[in-house]
C-alpha cells in the first residue's frame, strides 16, 4: 500500500503560513484536502497581546486571495488617517496624511490586533476546509531519495509531502533543512508592546514620540474606537527569547515601571495613559540577522517564507507585509509555472518547481533586503536622537522637511508601494524575452535611503547657515 501524503505541508500558522494555505487554495487550484497546516501553539487565543499595522502592500496580497477576506480584515482593524511625529514632551515634529502612501481606499493602513487577524485568517482557512493541526511542532525536515519531503512532529510522528513550507518565524526548524542552524543577534532594544482601552488622545492614526535625552521612543496606533497599542522601545540587557507575554500581574508592573521612567524624562501624558491602563502586554526582545541568500531547499521542496526567511526589526512596519509579499510572488509563481499559469492541474515537478525557486529568491532577497535594512537605520536614526542635540535638531528638521516635500518620509512610500504582480509578471515577461537579469527589486529602496542620507546632510547645512546668521545678526545688533 503506498504511503499517505499530502502535497503541501506548512510548519507554522501564523500570519504567513495562513495567507499561504489560502493563496494555495484559490490560485493554484489544490483541493482543501491537499493542503495541511501544522502550528506549534495550542490554540489562538482571544485577546492575546499585541497588534500590527497593516499596508497597502500587504492588503494587495489580501485582496488577490479574495475582496471578501480583505473586508474581514478591514473590518477587523481601524483604519489610520494620518502618521505624525512627536518629540517625547508632546510637541508635534510633523503630520502626514495616511493616504499619501495610497490612494485606493480599500488599501489604506489599518491596524488590528493580531490576534482578530489570525482568527479572520483561520475562520477563512476553516471555510475553505483547510484543517489547522495544532500542538504539533516540526522538529526536523529531510529531503528523501523518493523525492518527498519528511517532516517529524515534537510528538515523534511524521508527515510526508510533496513541497513543505517553512512558515515557522524567527526560529524555524525548516530552516534549518536548508541553511543549517542560524541564531540572530539581540539588537540591544526590548519593547513593551500592550493594548489599552482608553479614548484615543493622540488622534485617529499612528504616533511616533522619540525622547530627545533617553534612547526611548514608541509608537502608538489605534486599533478601535476607544482601543490604542503602545510599542515603547528601549535598551535592555539580553532576553531570553523574542516573545515573552507576560501575566496580567507583571505586565501591569513593567508598565508602571517604564511610566515613571518615562514620566521623570518628561513625556507627556497622552503616552503615559495607554501604558498605565495596559491590559495583555507583551516583552519582545528585538533579534536580527541578515536575510539568507537562499531560501530554497531540498531541490526546490523546502520553502522558506516570511520571518523564517528574514526577520526584520519592526521600525518601518515591513516585517509581516513582506510575508505576505512573499505568498503573493510564491503563489503567483506557482501558478504560472506549476499550473501552466491555471490551464492545468498543479504539478510539482522538480523542472517546474526549479523554475519557481530560481525566479523566488531572484524576486525575493532584493526586494526585502533593503526594506529590512531601510527599518534597521530607521532605529538607530530614532536611539541616536539622545545622544546629541544637534542630531535631533537635524533629525526632526529632516523629517518636517521631507513631509512638506514628499508628503510623508520616503522611506515609507516604496514599501506600500509594492504590487507583486507587476513585479512577477515583469519577470516571467522580462525571462520570456531572454532577459536573465529578473526584473530589478521592484521599487527604488535604496535610492530613496541615499535619498534620506542627502535630505539629512541638506538640512544639516540648512541647520548650519542658520544658526551661522542668526549668530550673524545677534553680533551685528550688539554693535
Ligand atoms: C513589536 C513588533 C511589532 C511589529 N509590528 C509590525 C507591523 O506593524 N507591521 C508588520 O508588517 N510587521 C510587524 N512586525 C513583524 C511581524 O510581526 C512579523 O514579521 C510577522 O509576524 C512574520 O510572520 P510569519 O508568518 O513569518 O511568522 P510568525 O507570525 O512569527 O508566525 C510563525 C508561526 O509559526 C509557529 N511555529 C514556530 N515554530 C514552529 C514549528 N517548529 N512548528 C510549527 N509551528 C511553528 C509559531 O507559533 C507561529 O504561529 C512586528 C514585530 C514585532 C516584534
Amino acid at each position: 500500500m503506498s504511503e499517505p501524503e499530502a502535497t503541501v505541508l506548512i510548519a507554522g500558522a501564523g500570519i504567513g503560513g495562513l495567507c499561504l494555505a489560502l493563496a494555495l487554495r484559490k490560485h493554484c487550484g489544490l483541493a482543501a484536502g491537499e493542503i495541511e497546516v501544522f502550528e506549534q501553539s495550542r490554540s489562538f487565543n482571544d485577546n492575546a497581546g499585541g497588534a500590527v499595522g497593516l499596508y497597502a502592500n500587504g492588503l494587495r496580497v489580501l485582496r488577490d486571495i479574495s475582496p471578501e477576506l480583505l473586508a474581514a480584515v478591514r473590518k477587523a482593524g481601524y483604519p489610520y488617517e494620518c502618521r505624525r511625529w512627536f518629540r517625547h514632551d508632546g510637541t508635534q515634529v510633523a503630520c502626514a496624511r495616511e493616504s499619501e502612501l495610497c490612494d485606493e481606499p480599500d488599501l489604506q493602513s489599518i491596524g488590528i490586533r493580531r490576534w482578530k487577524l489570525q482568527k479572520v485568517l483561520c475562520d477563512a482557512a476553516a471555510d475553505a476546509g483547510i484543517v489547522v493541526s495544532f500542538k504539533m511542532r516540526a522538529e526536523s525536515v529531510v529531503k528523501r531519495a523518493d523525492d518527498r519531503v519528511e517532516v517529524t512532529f515534537k510528538d515523534g510522528s511524521t508527515r510526508v509531502a510533496r513541497l513543505v513550507f517553512g512558515a515557522d518565524g524567527l526560529k524555524s526548524k525548516v530552516r534549518e533543512a536548508v541553511v543549517g542552524q542560524l541564531a540572530a543577534d539581540f539588537t540591544g532594544v526590548t519593547c513593551l508592546m500592550g493594548a489599552a482601552h482608553v479614548p484615543t488622545r493622540i488622534g485617529r492614526g499612528i504616533s511616533f514620540p522619540s525622547s530627545r535625552t533617553t534612547k526611548n521612543h514608541g509608537c502608538f496606533y489605534p486599533t478601535g474606537d476607544d482601543e490604542q497599542i503602545f510599542q515603547l522601545y528601549f535598551p535592555a540587557k539580553e532576553v531570553d527569547d523574542a516573545w515573552g507575554t507576560l501575566t496580567a500581574e507583571e505586565g501591569r508592573l513593567e508598565c508602571a515601571q517604564l511610566a515613571e521612567r518615562l514620566r521623570a524624562d518628561g513625556w507627556d501624558e497622552k503616552f503615559l495613559v495607554p501604558l498605565e491602563n495596559a491590559e495583555a502586554v507583551i516583552r519582545v526582545g528585538l533579534f536580527a540577522r541578515e536575510p539568507l541568500d537562499v531560501w530554497v531547499g531540498g531541490g526546490g521542496r523546502i520553502i522558506l517564507l516570511g520571518d523564517a526567511a528574514h526577520p526584520p526589526v519592526p521600525y518601518i512596519g515591513q516585517g509581516a507585509m513582506m510575508a505576505m509579499e512573499d505568498v503573493g510572488v510564491l503563489t503567483r509563481l506557482l501558478k504560472i509555472y506549476c499550473c501552466a499559469d491555471g490551464a492545468r492541474p498543479f504539478d510539482p515537478s522538480d523542472h517546474l518547481l526549479a523554475r519557481v525557486s530560481e525566479a523566488y529568491q531572484q524576486l525575493r532577497i532584493p526586494r526585502v533586503t533593503p526594506v529590512l535594512r531601510s527599518s534597521h537605520q530607521l532605529g538607530k536614526t530614532q536611539q541616536r536622537r539622545a545622544e546629541s542635540w544637534w542630531y535631533n535638531l537635524c533629525r526632526e528638521w529632516e523629517i518636517w522637511l521631507n513631509v512638506c516635500r514628499h508628503g510623508t518620509l520616503p522611506i515609507m512610500k516604496p514599501g506600500a508601494a509594492y504590487d507583486f504582480r507587476v513585479h512577477v509578471d515583469k519577470y516571467v515577461h522580462d525571462k520570456d524575452k531572454g532577459d536573465a537579469s529578473g526584473g530589478g527589486n521592484g521599487d527604488e529602496v535604496a535610492v530613496v535611503d541615499e535619498g534620506g542620507g542627502r535630505a539629512r546632510a541638506a538640512v544639516g547645512l540648512l541647520t548650519a547657515a542658520a544658526a551661522a546668521a542668526t549668530v550673524a545678526l545677534i553680533v551685528a545688533r550688539r554693535r
